[in-house]
């Protein structure tokens, strides 16, 4: 078996038992393929092995990947987006995962030809090295965007701290979960704020566990492009 096969098997098998130990359905979970730091080989290759979602976190190196691969793959955007960018990207992409200010909304608002899924980047941590609204803006940001109809806010997203206090991680975990509750609770058209983006490759079972719907593995899955890959 190749490497990249035993690898997704290895994460395949993590994702059920999180959800078992959660009583989730294992049809609640996404993998994202973080392809950022492998070359568009790599990318292809995990593709072929089936993961068809797939994260970059530059505009340039996924414009490069997607003229390569093209079809039968969902693209995200999962890095800090500027302005400028916006209009490279938005309508190459299915789901944006770094909302996180009013300018990008209106960017997109003006650069995009259909309606865009994004996620609202949150910064429950608190780190000030982490992009991301704070939970306290959350509620105003999200009626904020209620006129912006290129813009559906399909979820939160977040970054966990990198710790290894399993502890610390959960309850960020969880408080996204509240937040992602309580938007969605309010049932806005334009906000159905169903899922939850979170979880990498050091911390996605335990992201599973509170609750994540897309968790964006990169080094786990796809390796690093320095390893030799068979
Ligand atoms: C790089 C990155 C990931 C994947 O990180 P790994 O630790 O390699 O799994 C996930 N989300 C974001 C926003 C990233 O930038």
């Amino acid at each position: 078996m190749g490497y990249l096969t035993e690898r997704i098997q290895r994460i395949e098998h993590s994702i059920q038992q999180a959800c078992e130990n959660s009583s989730r359905s294992r049809s609640e979970v996404e993998i994202v393929a973080v392809t950022k730091s492998v070359s568009t080989a790599r990318a292809n290759e995990v593709k072929e092995a089936g993961i068809i979602q797939l994260g970059e976190n530059r505009a340039e190196e996924l414009l490069v990947k997607q003229e390569a691969i093209s079809d039968g793959v969902e693209w995200h955007f999962i890095g800090n987006l500027q302005s400028r960018k916006v209009r490279d990207i938005i309508n190459e992409i299915d789901y944006l995962h770094s909302l996180d200010r009013m300018s990008i909304a209106k960017e997109i608002q003006k650069r995009a030809l259909n309606e865009v899924k994004c996620f609202i980047q949150v910064n429950v941590s608190g780190e000030s090295s982490k992009s991301g609204i704070t939970p306290e803006e959350l509620d105003d940001f999200v009626s904020s965007l209620k006129s912006y109809d290129k813009i559906k806010v399909v979820g939160l997203m977040t970054m966990a701290p990198h710790v290894e206090d399993e502890k610390v991680l959960r309850t960020v975990f969880k408080d996204m979960k509240t937040l992602r509750d309580r938007i969605m609770a309010q049932q806005l058209t334009h906000a159905p704020c169903t899922e939850l983006s979170m979880g990498m490759s050091n911390d996605f079972v335990i992201a599973v566990e509170e609750g994540a719907t897309y968790v964006r593995i990169g080094t786990a899955l796809v390796g690093a492009e320095s390893e030799g890959f068979n």
